[in-house]
């Protein structure tokens, strides 16, 4: 069957690189089992990215809330920068040390594609930006992928188990198969508008046998009022200037009064596409640069050993509070004196960002629904710049 791990795996510490489970033993032999602390940072964040969103941490905290140790996190969907800590475990280290492995797993992938969707979104304005990349990953992964590009931005998803995650309505339009099987795109969105519920928006896909500028006429002529948009999915090979064969295709529909049909673009989008095409385009489909997403290079590290500040080479040490000025936004890293926090030079407060989140098995704050994530997520994009 699928070559995948059952969530069980996971619980049960399986999901491990084999050197924690060695360490493990020998630190059993040797009864040396440490009360630890140990912070989750990234020192480098992929591309050029000045800042992150951390994503994950509500996976992350099922799996922990097994295990008899205390966590400290920023909360799903947070903006952070390179060192700064973003999770901390406190515990014995026995009691979580193979965990590590899934542990950086669930964060390292989710901040990754959610960054990348924030960032997309905060590209294209208030224009669609859907969810189209589950095809390009493992199926198993789709309803965490498009979780994760939905929280990040996204304003759909196309996968019907992930709309059921995020509780939404998935979104889509139609496949070329349609129009192949139909043989003729106006017989297709002829069909489309005949079959499926009237509450669906009539989004004619307009690149399969002809010109884009005169199939968009045909399914406009076809639909009238009720074709709500087309897409161009328009093949690589055909492009040429995709931003020319949009305003062409705007310019004869505005000119036969069909200036109420909206375009909406597939096929490889990218971040450097989003504001060349922005000025003709209403909604993006994007799949590949969200679902493989670089991911976020979290490292876990222990940084305190029996109540003292030890850490590697090239970490610092001691338990840390990453905190933010309510006012100004500034932000600092601090030793963390458990809510001794200074005031900021423009007289506004500190405030830790770490927060307690498990103390042994106790969950201590709720985690977000996925709309009530992104919608914090957008509203701290804006004073993001990329
Ligand atoms: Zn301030």
């Amino acid at each position: 069957m699928f070559l995948t791990a059952d969530p069980k795996d996971i619980l049960d510490g399986k999901i491990t690189d084999v050197y924690f489970e060695r360490a493990l033993k020998i630190l059993k032999a040797k009864k040396v089992n440490p009360v630890v602390k140990a912070e989750f940072i990234a020192k480098n964040l992929p591309k050029d990215w000045q800042w992150a969103l951390l994503t994950g941490v509500g996976e992350a905290l099922d799996l922990m809330k097994q295990l008899k140790i205390r966590v400290r996190a920023l909360r799903e969907g947070s903006v952070f920068y390179p060192y700064e800590p973003v999770m901390e475990i406190e515990g014995r280290y026995q009691d979580f040390c193979v965990f590590e492995t899934a542990l950086l797993g669930l964060i390292c992938q989710a901040s990754g594609i959610s960054t990348q969707a924030a960032r997309m979104k905060k590209l294209a304005g208030d224009r669609l930006v859907m969810s189209f990349g589950a095809r390009r990953m493992h199926p198993i992964l789709a309803p965490m992928i498009e979780r994760n590009a939905f929280v990040g931005g996204c304003d759909g998803v196309a996968v019907i188990k992930s709309g059921e995650v995020i509780n939404e309505d998935p979104m889509g339009t139609m496949p070329h198969s349609l129009i192949l099987c139909m043989g003729s795109t106006v017989e297709a969105i002829k069909a489309y508008d005949e079959v499926l519920d009237p509450k669906l928006k009539r989004v004619a896909l307009i690149d399969t046998f002809q010109d884009e500028k005169f199939e968009v006429l045909n399914v406009a002529q076809a639909l009238g009022e009720r074709l709500f948009a087309v897409r161009f999915d328009t093949p690589g090979s055909r492009r040429g200037n995709f931003f020319r064969i949009l305003e062409e295709s705007r310019w004869e529909l505005e000119l036969r009064g069909f200036g109420h049909v909206k375009f909406y673009v597939s096929g490889g989008i990218t971040e450097e596409d989003i504001p060349v095409l922005n000025p003709v385009v209403h909604g993006y489909g994007i799949g590949t640069s969200i679902s493989n997403a670089p991911v976020v290079d979290f490292a876990m590290d222990i940084v305190e050993v029996d109540g003292k500040p030890l850490a590697k080479r090239g970490k610092w040490s001691g338990s840390k509070s990453v905190l933010v000025c309510a006012l100004c936004g500034a932000r600092k890293i601090a030793p963390n004196n458990d809510g001794d926090v200074s005031s900021c030079s423009c007289g506004g407060v500190f405030n830790d960002i770490l927060v307690p989140m498990l103390d042994y098995g106790k969950q201590l704050v709720e985690q977000e629904t996925p709309p009530r994530i992104r919608d914090a997520v957008l509203q701290q994009a804006k004073g993001l710049s990329l």
